[in-house]
């Protein structure tokens, strides 16, 4: 072979090989079921992940080239792989809140519950508020001597936590019971008289025992600073439990300009292990200032966008404040509440389209999905030259059948929460009656007809975090009791798994890069150790997550998995250590919760908690509806 020839081949030959050996990826996956969300490639055996995006998708064989020396290889051995799950709406700094706080719900005596706060005080700095939640005493084994009204004196706790404030809320939510430093920082004393509606329990020499009946409760301060290492600590928590249970995106329903701040500053340090997309939970008058400056998109190497904008036009439906166009059928005297009107929330209609964001309003009632249909429709006849604005209404709950299609029409996204039928489903007909019930609770099935996008979720922490529950009740109805709830209005599974990826993209604008698993996607992917799209329907609740996979990184990995990968090189990991820590814990919810009842933060906490505004008494732990 002449020289020059032997050049011609060799060019020839390196670009040969250029074709068949791509650069190597970070990440491969190979030999499972990878369903991708994308109807020009529906399933698939392997992808390949470089840079944080998808790079190829395909059959073991047509990936193997991506595979290098310092490529993660994960052998799916069969699993199903599917696009990242997106929590359509949900609270994501109450999840955090709620870890933080001490649970009690299992204490067999108080004597347990004052070793428990010794503990968290003696791991807190002094003056740290320490909470619980969930003590009931009807759960105690007995109860100890000079209790008063069945609940013991504060002694004992106080002895435990001489230098940290406490405050344990009662399972029923009706009552906290604090010890002696909670009651100096509140003022609370044998002389302080007992608040309208509430009551400081005293024994018989007149000095309170700690335990704040109803209103009462309002006297406790918890301190409502932002205090930053708390609030990350919270992020740290939240999403130790989304990435556990599949979430790879969050849509954040209502945070404050200072958790915004927060959440920027994480992103630019690298630090959010999911992705947030968030909506704004403040004032009109608020917004009016500083919209422009909160704008935000794809901040963090996509880990951070603000572009929406959260609004409550009702409250809910299990103590009756969703607002309905006609009476309670079991309350008759009333049809709801509006808790925020038309003409408030249409000048925020009117500040998101000036600004470029989505509106996103709480809707609960059929009276309360048709006022923001009607102001939404004239919001959007006021600015015919803006379109795809991509509204949406949380909840979408009860709808009156005449404004099903109207979602479709306007391009109204429909974000709805498939857990919330069957947890909600047993009391749904004795409070709309069986018409209306039939007709329009939850009809998930009539909109996605109708030509609606459906979003899912689960508005944790009311609910659970977790995909999987939300996913087999979108798809089976299926109630706690064995019956379904309307079984007519069920999705498919590929409309449940839509609803729970591609949708929700769509519904934040985010769909060019999220939400199926497709070449120049991030690569956003979710392992499940069971078929969901085709097991038997009793068996999709068994699905656990193997890996939780955020832009080609392996945030989450089940522990029975660690050993089956081999990975070519050590894990990459920009975020903090996600490390429970005791004595991190800041524990303040109660302070949020307090806030969020009577500050000014708009549609801050989590909607059944802030719903209960005018009605506490309807209120239970996590903000459940007390009749579930
Ligand atoms: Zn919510």
């Amino acid at each position: 072979m002449n020289r020059k020839l032997a050049g011609v081949w060799l060019v020839l030959s390196v670009s040969s090989l250029a074709l068949a050996q791509p650069p190597p990826a970070d990440l491969v996956l190979r030999n499972g079921k990878i369903v991708t969300v994308d109807d020009s490639r529906p399933e698939a055996r392997a992808l390949a992940a470089r840079g944080g995006v998808i790079v190829a998708v395909g059959t073991d064989q047509e990936i193997a080239p991506f595979i290098g020396p310092s490529t993660r290889v994960i052998d799916l051995a069969g699993a199903l792989a599917v696009p990242g799950f997106i929590e359509g709406h949900g609270h994501f700094m109450w999840i955090g809140a709620a870890e933080m706080r001490l649970k009690l719900g299992t204490a067999r005596s108080w004597e347990e519950i004052v070793k428990a706060v010794g503990n968290a005080a003696e791991e807190s700095e002094p003056g740290v508020w320490i909470e619980g939640r969930g003590w009931h005493q009807e759960k105690w084994d007995s109860v100890p001597a000079g209790s008063v009204d069945g609940v013991p004196t504060h002694q004992e706790l106080s002895k435990a936590s001489p230098e940290n404030p406490v405050v344990l809320e009662h399972a029923s939510g009706h009552a906290v019971f604090v010890n002696q430093k909670a009651m100096e920082a509140s003022n609370i004393d044998g002389k302080t008289p007992d608040p309208p509606g509430g009551a400081i329990v005293k024994d018989l020499n007149g000095n309170p025992t700690g335990l704040l009946r109803e209103r009462a409760q309002e006297l406790v301060r918890v301190p409502r600073d932002f205090v930053e290492s708390r609030e990350r600590k919270k992020v740290e928590l939240a999403s130790k439990e989304c990435l556990s249970k599949g979430v790879t995106s969050f849509q954040e329903a209502g945070s404050s300009f200072a958790t915004i701040d927060l959440f920027k500053k994480l992103a630019e340090e690298d630090a959010l292990d999911l992705r947030l997309w968030v909506m704004i939970g403040e004032p009109n008058d608020e917004l009016a200032l500083r919209l422009p400056l909160y704008k935000t998109v794809n901040a963090g190497d996509h880990r951070l966008t603000v572009r929406a904008i959260k609004r409550m036009i009702d409250g809910a439906l299990g103590s009756h404040g969703a607002w309905l166009l006609e009476p309670y059928s079991d309350k008759p005297v009333t049809s709801g509440l509006n808790t925020q009107t038309p003409e408030e929330i249409s000048r925020t209609a009117e500040l998101a389209l000036r600004y470029g964001f989505q509106l996103c309003v709480h809707a609960i009632g059929d009276r309360a999905n048709r006022e923001t249909l009607d102001l939404f429709e004239a919001a959007f006849a006021a600015h015919p030259q803006l379109r795809d604005l991509r509204f949406r209404i949380e909840h979408s709950q009860h709808l009156h059948p005449d404004d099903i299609p109207r979602f479709g029409k306007l391009g109204v996204i429909a974000s709805m929460q498939g857990v919330h039928a069957t947890s909600d489903g047993p009391w749904v007909v004795p409070k709309l009656g069986e018409k209306r019930a039939r007709e329009g609770a939850y009809p998930w099935r009539s909109l996605l007809d109708s030509g609606a996008v459906v979003t899912n979720g689960t508005d944790a922490p009311v609910e659970d975090v977790n995909p999987i529950a939300s996913f087999y009740a979108s798809v089976t109805r299926r109630m706690a009791n064995g019956e379904a709830f309307h079984p007519e209005q069920r999705m498919t599974r590929e409309e449940a798994l839509r609803s729970y990826t591609l949708s929700p993209a769509y519904a934040a604008f985010e769909e060019d890069i999220k939400g199926s698993l497709t070449v120049g996607k991030l690569a956003d992917v979710t392992v499940l150790s069971k078929d969901i799209l085709s097991v038997p329907e009793e068996q999709i609740r068994d699905a656990k997550v193997l890996y939780t996979i955020v832009g080609g990184e392996v945030k989450y990995q089940e522990q029975a998995h660690t050993n089956s990968v081999q990975p070519a090189r050590a894990e990459r990991s920009t975020s903090p250590r996600l490390r429970r820590n005791r004595a991190g814990a800041r524990r303040t919810e109660a302070g949020a919760r307090r806030e969020a009842r009577g500050g000014r933060a708009v549609g801050v906490g989590p909607c059944r908690i802030r719903s209960l505004t005018n009605s506490r008494e309807s209120s239970a732990p996590n903000g459940r509806p007390r009749s579930r």
